[in-house]
């Protein structure tokens, strides 16, 4: 009732369609026809039957449709009779980018009343003091590493967030064709790594939320528990994690042989090349985790290349481990690239040295502390497919 009209679009069979997705069409279809002015008009046969009762996004109200219960739905076939699949996909990046941007923004809301918690929260005395007195949390070694690896992370995900999106622009706006196509297999190739990394972490992110609020967390007046609520359906809509994961392997690594991965990996290397010479303890711990980074993505990309071809459910048993080793590696040679530019910044005169700091310290906490578990994916990426199948379905 909110609007005028309602327009659903929707993916339908037409009667002699052949099975599968060849024959799934897209169509247009209004709640009011259209009278002769083009004026909603007479009801069309479909309506609500039911909201969704979610985990959470209880503000959005996913409901059950119902077409044609009194005889029939009118639709209009938006394109060709058997193309709606691949009319979908022609919005399927934006939708899944915005999707892994979804879960960054509840991953830095999640941080954002985190930290504000932490400095107002009294409890313990300080460890590193011999007062007597309690603190706020914010004093303790471990709510500083909470607060750590959520910054950290949001900071990878949010550098991987622009970096896709630029490169969206970057391929429609190539005057030269080639190097346009080259810019989009690399968006291509990230969009399932922004969508299933970012919407992982940010329940990973609101999960840690909840726990620097200790009991307060699991009391709803805080508001931290809804953040993590609300990122539960990310890894599922728009195309779940694991269905990322297998577009990655399945699709956009075996389509050139990993060549596009290796690509990236090959520019991780630069970066390192170019830190060797910049100053100071924080760019050479960074660079160490960077060249750690690019060697297992590199490993990992060769091996998931192969096993494509060979091995097909190894390499699908090992896509959501490789996803994340991709995720983190590639989010780990952006903070470097920052880190690098900070550390040039910061003599300059003009310049803000607490943010270029913060840029330094917080890309060294991500190479020392989130790299190296990250990185360890390679050995279970190659390993699940051994195991996965040996139990027959009644043993589960
Ligand atoms: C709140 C909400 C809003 C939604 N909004 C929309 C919307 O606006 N538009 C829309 O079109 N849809 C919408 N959806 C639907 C949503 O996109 C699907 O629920 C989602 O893509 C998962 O599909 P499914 O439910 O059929 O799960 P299934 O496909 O049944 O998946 C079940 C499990 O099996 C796994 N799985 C399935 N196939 C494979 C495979 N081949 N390999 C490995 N693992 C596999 C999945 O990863 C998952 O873990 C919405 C859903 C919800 C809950």
């Amino acid at each position: 009732d909110m609007a005028e009209n309602i327009v659903h679009l929707v993916l339908a069979r037409t009667p002699d369609a052949p099975a599968g997705v060849r024959g799934i069409s897209l169509f247009i279809v209004p709640k009011y026809l259209p009278d002769a002015d083009g004026k909603p008009g007479k009801r069309n046969d479909l309506r609500c039957v039911s909201l969704e009762h979610k985990l959470g996004i209880h503000a959005s109200p996913t409901c059950v449709m119902s077409f044609g219960d009194d005889g029939g739905a009118v639709g209009y076939l938006v394109g060709e009779e058997g193309r709606g699949l691949s009319y979908m996909f022609t919005m399927m990046n934006n939708a899944r980018l915005s999707v892994g941007i979804q879960g960054l923004a509840i991953a830095e809301r999640a941080y954002q009343q985190a930290a504000a918690f932490a400095r107002t929260r009294v409890q313990s005395k300080d460890d590193g003091s011999a007062k007597p007195d309690s603190v706020a949390i914010v004093h303790h070694a471990d709510v500083r590493r909470m607060l750590m690896s959520m910054r950290a992370q949001i900071e990878a995900m949010r550098a991987l967030g622009y970096y896709t999106a630029a490169g969206i622009d970057g391929a429609l706006k190539q005057p030269d064709k080639a190097a346009g196509r080259k810019i989009q297999d690399r968006v291509d190739l990230l969009i399932p790594i922004v969508k299933a990394w970012f919407t992982d972490l940010g329940n990973e992110i609101a999960s840690t939320g909840v726990q620097i609020h200790g009991g307060m967390g699991f009391i709803e007046d805080t508001g931290a528990a809804q953040h993590l609520r609300d990122a539960r359906i990310l890894p599922i809509y728009e195309g779940t994690n694991g269905i990322q994961a297998r577009d990655l392997v399945g699709r956009k690594v075996a389509k050139d042989g990993g060549e596009t991965m290796l690509a990236l990996v090959a520019d991780m290397r630069a970066t390192a090349e170019e830190m060797k010479a910049a100053p100071g303890d924080d760019i050479e711990a960074i660079r160490t985790g960077l060249v750690a980074a690019a060697d297992a993505l590199e490993d990992a990309t060769k091996w998931v290349a192969q096993s494509v071809k060979t091995e097909l459910v190894s390499a699908l048993a090992g896509s959501v481990p490789f996803l994340r080793l991709a995720g983190t590696a590639l989010g780990g040679w952006l903070l470097a690239r920052g880190a690098l530019v900070a550390q040039t910044r910061l003599g300059q005169r003009d310049s803000d040295p607490d943010f270029l700091e913060a840029k330094l310290v917080t890309a060294r906490f991500y190479a020392e502390v989130i790299l190296p578990p990250a990185l360890a994916q390679l050995g279970p990426l190659k390993a699940a497919g051994r195991t996965v199948f040996v139990l027959s379905e009644e043993q589960f």
